[in-house]
């Protein structure tokens, strides 16, 4: 039966790799709607190539692109900001929505849909960061299903035993043998520099990612390792461990894209191009297998595989995440808060690069938060994230 496919996002790097896969299996997968908030002449060849059904633009976009899609002879329904998101996400024609929006802003469309029993192929790692508990409630009480999109939660989770796969990629205890989870790590583009060199870095550097092609916003985190720092808060919601056994080793080949080690001593690891569309088919066609246009790998180039332990002075923000994740809930929606505006500030020259540590854990330490209630809500987890973002804007304004 044909799947219907929502792409959130889909202006974006993870929406180009979704898309061009769909494009080649327009039997088994319709493209039902789409959602885009900047480059929306972007969007509007999307939806001339695809004609989805429905589609989601700014509020303030929503009249000027229906008009567009009408003198391109399109007929398709144009919602608009955050509640038509949520009603894209909860559309009962929606069988599968990727999540594929950067930030808290794709924290309550993905909640939606895990409300509505929808599968997610979640790309979205700040819905975790940000509200973990609520997110794997929701999937477990609706029914809903969640499958990684991320490299590394992608890989680990092909690693498991289906009977978890299966049961929401839930390890809970050691009954399935599960020691630790290994997250790799390419670090970066600053990874052979020192941390004056990368205090000293101009933007087009740092988005210069050596081994991935990704939106500005996760590259930034690349070069902080923040992103690492964020997965690893990601991995222990999602498959319900610690953090203290997920281990965070740097491998700059990207070649192994994570591993679960095991306690007879085996190591489970997914290995291939460094190239989202792997991951992407993966979930889209989970438990089968369909192509994903990736390059094979060439094994026999691959002589040198590195594997590295991260400098926690240069890469403070691996440091910070570690802290969060054992403070609880609130502090992960800081420090989120915190980085997102930091990455902005550093992204129009405001700030240096080193600065995001810096200002992250100014934020971790400064914003008064208390503990998030165990009933806690989305509106809980907002007010932080609001609170979060007025300190972090004195932080910047006193750096700047
Ligand atoms: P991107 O910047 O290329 O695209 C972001 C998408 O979100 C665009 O479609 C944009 O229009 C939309 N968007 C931005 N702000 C919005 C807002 N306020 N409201 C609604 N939509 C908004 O980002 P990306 O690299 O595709 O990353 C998307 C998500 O996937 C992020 O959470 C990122 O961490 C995660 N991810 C990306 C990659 C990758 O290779 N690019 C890998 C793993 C995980
Ligand atoms: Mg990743």
């Amino acid at each position: 039966m044909t799947q219907r496919i929502a792409v959130l996002g889909a202006t974006g790097s993870i929406g180009d790799s979704t898309l061009a896969i769909l494009a080649t299996h327009l039997k088994d997968y319709q493209v039902y709607a789409l959602s885009g908030h900047q480059r929306l002449d972007k969007l509007l060849k999307l939806c001339q190539q695809f004609e989805p059904k429905r589609v989601a633009v700014p509020t303030a976009a929503v009249d000027d692109f229906a008009a567009q899609l009408k003198q391109a002879g399109l007929t398709i329904d144009v919602v608009g900001g955050a509640e038509g998101l949520i009603d894209i996400a909860t559309d009962s024609q929606v069988d599968t929505v990727v999540a594929a929006i950067v930030g808290a802003a794709g924290l309550p469309s993905t909640l939606a849909a895990a409300r509505a029993g929808k599968r997610i192929l979640l790309a979205n790692k700040e819905a975790l960061v940000m509200a973990g508990e609520v997110m794997i409630k929701a999937v477990k009480t609706h029914h809903a299903t969640l499958l990684p999109l991320d490299s590394e939660h992608n890989a680990i989770f092909q690693c498991l035993p289906a009977v978890i796969q299966q049961d929401n990629t839930q390890i809970h205890d050691s009954s399935h043998g599960v020691r630790k989870l290994w997250l790799t790590a390419s670090g970066g583009p600053f990874l052979k520099q020192s941390f004056a060199q990368m205090q000293q870095a101009g933007i087009s550097e740092a988005i210069k990612h050596p081994n991935w092609s990704m939106g500005q916003k996760i590259s930034v985190d690349s070069a902080t390792m923040m992103n690492k720092g964020l997965e690893l808060i990601e991995a222990c919601h999602l498959f319900d461990l610690p953090e203290s056994k997920i281990n965070v080793v740097i491998h700059p080949q990207s070649i192994i894209h994570s591993m679960v080690e095991y306690n007879d001593g085996s190591y489970l690891a997914q290995l291939g191009s460094p190239d989202m569309k792997t991951p992407i088919a993966h979930a889209l066609s989970y438990p089968k297998r369909i192509a994903s246009g990736a390059q094979p790998l060439d094994l026999f180039a691959l002589n040198n595989l590195e594997f590295i332990k991260p400098d926690l002075h240069k890469f403070a923000c691996l440091r910070l995440a570690r802290d969060a994740m054992q403070a609880g809930t609130q502090a992960t929606i800081v420090l989120n808060a915190a980085n997102e505006l930091a990455v902005e500030a550093f992204l129009h020259s405001q700030i240096r690069l080193t600065d995001i540590a810096t200002i992250n854990e100014q934020a971790l330490t400064q914003v008064p938060v208390p503990a998030l209630s165990a009933d806690a809500d989305i509106d809980d987890i907002l007010a932080i994230d609001s609170l979060a973002r007025r300190y972090t804007t004195k932080l910047i304004a006193n750096i700047a």
